[in-house]
């Protein structure tokens, strides 16, 4: 099966080329751009039906980690999640989505969870039966992680769970919730620990529902005496800051992807309109203006793909990419969103129209630029890392 050219970069191999060309195929069967209804049941009953879609299909092995447990291998292979998700994201954004968060929620168990804490929760998340989310984010602490307040007291033989978290994806339709509170082993970073809360837990509530640009799943969450079990912490007691910064390393690179399918579809759309819009005796694409334009939108996507694909590749080596995700996810974001841009203009007044295909990515390219970190979060990683050395 044919595959698109920059999958012959370096970066890749046979196996890699077979499964985008296998994804593609899958996608166009199963996903299509559809003007969905917008409305609140409708996207959440959308996103179930999605994780099923994608778990049945047997892309949601992709998103975890071990074979014993439903995975399609031992450890996230990134260069396929980051393919999945570009590809996902050109066809259909809410199917990246979907995705997107069946890995977020579930990454912590992967790398730092027990064999017990593996068996309940990867399988079911693998096949679609189970929804996943992963809530870091307070309404005082976003960018600012280690400020958060949600506390997590020790009780008998478990936590109990006090506080707040905001902007959770997935949020009122997951099965269960990556948490991280305050355990107070030391201040700041260092006094943080992770627990899986599944959604029925007494003290546990959905206190808001949040609308957004682009229509996701999201949610405040309260948490009021929420007892939980000592065999839910992820990870050592105090060590919940570093497990949610080696699951973002792993995401973030993700992220870049997702902007990558983001910018690749409105190129794509770009230039259909650009060979077919007739104006002025000839067509959009024969002005050089557009042309120009054409230019800057590819060679803007060629440097955001290099730079995401040299990070998955990276951690593929088994190095650590902080600085190599910040950049991809950085600079694919924010290429991602000109490239749109320039997209909703080539279009004229059906850039704007409810329901076209380039309003919907104007609409869902902004979130990403703000969440997994702001990109002004990853200038100061980037720029923190070179200095240090
Ligand atoms: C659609 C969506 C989905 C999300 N999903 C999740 C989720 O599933 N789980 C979760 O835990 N969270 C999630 N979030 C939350 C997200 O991670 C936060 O919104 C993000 O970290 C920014 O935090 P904040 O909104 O509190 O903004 P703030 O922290 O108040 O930052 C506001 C702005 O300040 C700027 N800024 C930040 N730091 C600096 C700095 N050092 N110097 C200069 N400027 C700076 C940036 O431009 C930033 O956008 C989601 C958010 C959105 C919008």
């Amino acid at each position: 099966m044919s595959h698109p050219a920059e999958l012959d970069w370096p970066f890749f191999d046979d196996a890699h080329r077979d499964f985008k060309s296998r994804l593609d195929a899958w996608c166009t069967a199963h996903l299509a751009h559809t003007q969905h209804d917008e409305s609140r049941e409708a996207v959440d009953a959308e996103c179930v039906r999605l994780v099923r879609l994608l778990g049945s299909g047997g892309w949601l092995r992709h998103a975890v980690a071990g074979s014993a447990y439903g995975a399609a291998s031992d450890r996230i292979d990134t260069r396929q999640l980051c393919l999945l998700r570009e590809t996902l994201a050109f066809h259909h954004g809410l199917s990246d989505f979907a995705f997107a968060m069946q890995g977020l929620g579930t990454g912590a168990i992967s790398l730092f969870g027990t064999p017990e804490q593996k068996q309940r929760y990867l399988p079911r998340v693998a096949s679609g039966q189970a929804l996943a989310a992963f809530a870091l984010s307070e309404p005082e602490a976003g960018s600012d992680v280690a400020a958060m307040q949600c506390s997590a007291s020790a009780s008998g033989d478990g936590h109990v769970l006090h506080g707040r978290k905001t902007w959770i994806s997935n949020g009122g339709i997951a099965d269960f919730y990556v948490v991280f509170a305050r355990s107070g082993e030391a201040p700041g970073a260092r006094g943080i620990s992770a627990f899986i809360v599944d959604a029925d837990t007494p003290g546990l509530t959905v206190e808001e529902r949040i609308d957004v640009v682009a229509p996701h799943p999201l949610a405040t969450l309260q948490f009021e005496h929420c007892r939980v079990d000592a065999r839910q912490r992820i990870g050592d007691a105090g060590q919940g800051f570093k497990v949610a910064m080696a699951t973002l390393d792993v995401f973030r690179t993700s992220v870049a992807a997702a902007a990558l399918g983001f910018g690749r579809r409105a190129l794509h759309e770009a230039l259909a309109r650009a060979r077919s819009r007739q104006m002025f005796g000839q067509t959009l694409g024969d002005f050089q203006i557009t042309q120009s334009k054409i230019a800057q939108m590819a060679t803007l996507l060629d440097a955001a793909t290099l730079l995401t694909y040299r990070a998955a590749w990276l951690r593929d080596q088994g190095q650590r990419i902080t600085r190599e995700a910040a950049m991809a996810k950085m600079t694919a974001t924010e290429n991602a969103q000109q490239i749109i841009d320039m997209a909703v203009q080539m279009h004229g007044g059906m850039g704007v129209r409810k329901g076209h295909i380039v309003e919907s990515l104007y609409r869902e390219i902004r979130a990403l630029r703000i969440y997994e970190g702001a990109t002004e979060v990853q200038q100061l990683i980037i720029g923190k890392d070179l200095l240090k050395a």
